[in-house]
């Protein structure tokens, strides 16, 4: 009797290749509709429902004039009075909380937190909804993170026009994430903290695309539940949890995390190339975008609000949207179990293959060594067409404004070489024992990230059951519905997360994406061995990719959709008293435009600055300006070096203040405005090449106080900085020559002295 695959054997003439090309079109279709987020609600929607509508024109008037608003600057106070009045016109009282925060990296700053607060009808711990109103220097953050402050606002309006909660709410508008979560800590050191029971926290990398949920404390299997019920159009999975928690970014979530605070983080990444740029804008910001986050968080907030709070401490969930419709899940424990009964009903079929002599056990295991080095050829790809590309420019840009020749190239070269050792093995194996041999490897990879990283384990354990499955149903007249099913089900799981890899990756990424792609283009090899031409295929995935690749190095080249970096300051040396020019950033060469302006000269900008940073300097006017002042306050011996505490100002008004010391002065810590500064694993403050850069990056009118723990027994001396944005009107022009295919971090002043204390 014929079964589903031996059958593959017979499926002659490719036309169930065929029949799997089409519906992995249609998948990639249909995986690519569901990732784009849905259209923003109308303006007219119910007070209570959430409108994207309504939320844009709360947007646009925060964006204002379109300027970058970094903590302490007045641009961003204005931000700020903006956020007060959105909130006051929907009925709120909300105050403006000052703390101060430090981070790692010795950053800190004076900010300044919105908070409102929306009563519960019973006592319990509150809902906390957070995003930050501060932007970077170089942008004016309208995706990064006014997209999330307004979502929050128009949550805050909704919440109120709706019937109250049962347990309060508490709206947190923070100042500083970008200095490095600065408002967030300031938050955390409040007694505010102990009263929050749940955080939803909203941000961004990159101005479109779905709203990912891609962070939760660890212990997840209560609120995984609550996202399904709630979320209506889910995009996440345990896969992000997972690499996330690996990775070195931080959100101003992370410290609600580390306060035990659990909950829910939102990022959207489409569009990387404007993250932090000036491109961050009002037009780039996609109103479907802020719909998505929005409702998404809107739903979460309403369900935490009006039921109990899920137990916490109860382990992690393994989980995964379905084409953004709803969400599979099971608990981590069950993990190993479900892999191994894939295991078991992959190698279940794989034995019936052979007793029915469709396949050798030995052509299985040649296949299945076929699957391992398609992995690796995959990888390899990726790093050879890095290497050709090389001598053209390479992958110069990480995020391309047009990144589809590169996707696309990536995408066929790791499909094309993951599936050429195992079409060369379709005659010798046979159709039916490249089966076995694919699945028994997904089955197997299964079992190994069950073990070791259960939230990634799904890719290749719900694959491998539905091969399992599949192969074990047979049924003679319909041939290849083993191969066929296991694969769409890969490619409905698998898609989106190629898609989305690129957006989180870019190109140094490159070689990841190759081989992710290559993984996932082996479930198509039982169907591409059945099929007589399937060389033809593997060469037009090759013609592809040469095709795509052509196109990569023009669009590697800085464009004004992608610019690379340019920054221009005014710097006086009140030391030698001495004005200079500088233009910092992605040089050498400095652009053509610019080099005019002044007598430039390839150099290292500062004394400070690390040996390999390149900049442009040149002679400037002298603008005397008052230098930053340093005050010894206190100094104390102690058994082992000296303790001092420094009064750090700018008589100019300079938000941000940097004191330099030499690292060989040993800062074993220290605290500013009487909150400790951040030990790096060596229990010293964190360092830079030769120096340890402290600084406060909203430094109050009268100055800020730091306290230094010293190694060094005797006087130091350093360089005290000041820094404020924009350029003196002498260098008004200088700014203007930079080229469209250039942009600023943040054009500054900055006034240095040496110091010594
Ligand atoms: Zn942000």
């Amino acid at each position: 009797m014929a079964d589903a695959v031996t059958d593959l054997n017979e499926a002659k003439g490719g036309r169930w290749l065929v029949a799997g090309l089409v519906v992995l079109a249609a998948i990639l279709g249909l995986v690519l509709a569901r990732l784009s987020p849905p259209a923003p609600v109308a303006e007219s929607a119910p007070p209570s429902e959430f409108s994207g509508m309504r939320a844009q024109a709360v947007l646009a008037r925060l964006v204002g004039g379109g300027e970058p608003h970094p903590v302490g600057s007045a641009a961003n106070a204005a931000t700020r009075e903006r956020v007060l009045a959105e909130l006051r016109r929907s009925g709120y009282a909300p105050e403006v909380a000052v703390g101060f925060g430090c981070r790692r990296g010795n950053s800190c700053a004076e900010v300044r937190n919105v908070i409102a607060h929306l009563p519960g009808t019973r006592p319990g711990k509150a809902v906390l909804l957070a995003a930050h109103y501060d932007s970077v220097n170089a942008g004016p953050g309208a995706s990064d993170d006014l997209t999330g402050t307004a979502a929050i606002l128009e949550i805050a309006r909704a919440l109120k026009a709706g019937p109250p909660p049962r347990r309060p709410v508490v709206f947190l508008l923070d100042e500083g994430e970008e200095g490095g979560l600065l408002g967030a800590e300031a938050f955390a050191r409040t007694p505010a903290i102990r009263e929050i029971g749940a955080a939803i926290n909203l941000d961004a990398r990159g101005t479109s695309g779905p709203a990912l949920m891609f962070q939760t404390q660890s212990s997840n299997a209560g609120w995984i539940p609550l996202f399904a019920r709630a979320v209506p159009r889910p995009v996440s999975s345990s896969l992000f949890v997972t690499v996330y928690q690996r990775l070195p970014n931080d959100t101003d979530f992370t410290v609600f995390d580390r306060e035990g605070v659990p909950g829910y983080n939102f990022a959207f990444i489409g569009n990387a190339e404007r993250y932090h740029t000036p491109l961050d804008n009002l037009a780039n910001a996609s109103p479907a975008t802020l719909q998505h986050m929005g409702e998404s968080a809107f739903a979460l907030a309403r369900a935490l609000a009006d039921g109990e709070l899920p137990a916490a401490g109860r382990g992690g969930e393994v989980f995964f949207d379905v084409l953004s419709s709803f969400v599979v899940r099971w608990r981590e424990a069950w993990s190993v179990p479900l892999a191994l009964l894939a295991l078991l009903l992959v190698g279940a079929a794989a034995a019936r293959i052979w007793r029915r002599r469709a396949a050798s056990a030995g052509g299985t295991f040649a296949a299945f060594l076929g699957f391992l080095g398609g992995v690796a050829a995959a990888a390899a790809s990726a790093w050879l067409f890095g290497l050709v590309l090389r001598p053209f420019g390479g992958l110069a840009l990480a995020w391309p404004a047009e990144p589809r020749p590169v996707i696309v190239a990536l995408w066929a070269l790791g499909a094309a070489a993951a599936l050429a050792p195992l079409s060369s093995l379709a005659r010798s194996a046979r159709p039916a024992g490249i089966w076995a041999g694919v699945w028994l490897g997904w089955a197997l990879f299964g079992l190994a990230l069950a073990w070791a990283l259960p939230g990634a384990s799904f890719l290749f354990v719900v694959p491998a059951l539905a091969a399992g499955i599949a192969g074990l149903i047979g049924s003679g007249d319909r041939p290849a519905w083993s191969a066929l099913l296991p694969m769409a089900v890969a490619a409905i799981l698998w898609l989106p997360i190629a898609l989305l890899l690129f957006r989180c990756l870019g190109t140094p990424g490159a070689l990841i994406v190759a081989t992710v792609v290559g993984l996932a283009a082996t479930s198509l090899a039982p169907l591409l061995a059945a099929a007589r031409r399937r060389s033809a295929v593997l060469w037009a995935a090759l013609a592809i990719a040469l095709v795509a690749a052509v196109l990569v190095p023009a669009t590697m080249r800085p464009s004004a959709g992608a610019p690379r970096h340019v920054s221009a300051f005014y710097h006086w040396d009140a030391d030698s008293s001495a004005g200079r020019w500088i233009v910092s950033g992605d040089l050498p060469p400095l652009p053509p435009q610019m080099a005019g302006f002044a007598h430039f000269e390839i150099g290292t900008p500062f004394p400070w600055s690390l040996k390999q940073a390149q900049g442009a300097v040149a002679p400037a006017p002298a603008l005397p300006l008052p230098a930053p002042t340093l005050e010894v306050l206190a100094d104390e011996k102690l058994p082992a070096g000296r303790r001092v505490r420094l009064r750090l100002a700018s008589p100019r008004g300079a938000p941000t203040v940097t004191l330099q010391v030499p690292a060989w002065a040993g800062a074993r810590g220290g605290s500013m405005a009487g909150v400790e500064l951040p030990k790096d694993r060596e229990g010293k403050l964190p360092q830079r090449g030769d120096w340890t850069t402290i600084q406060c990056l909203a430094t109050p009118p009268g100055g800020v106080e730091l306290d230094l723990e010293l190694t060094a027994t005797g006087p130091v001396a350093g360089y005290l900085v000041d820094r404020s944005p924009g350029l003196p009107p002498a260098g008004r022009a200088l700014a203007a020559a930079r080229p469209p295919d250039a942009m600023s971090d943040g054009d500054a002043i900055a006034v240095s002295r040496k110091v010594q204390f």
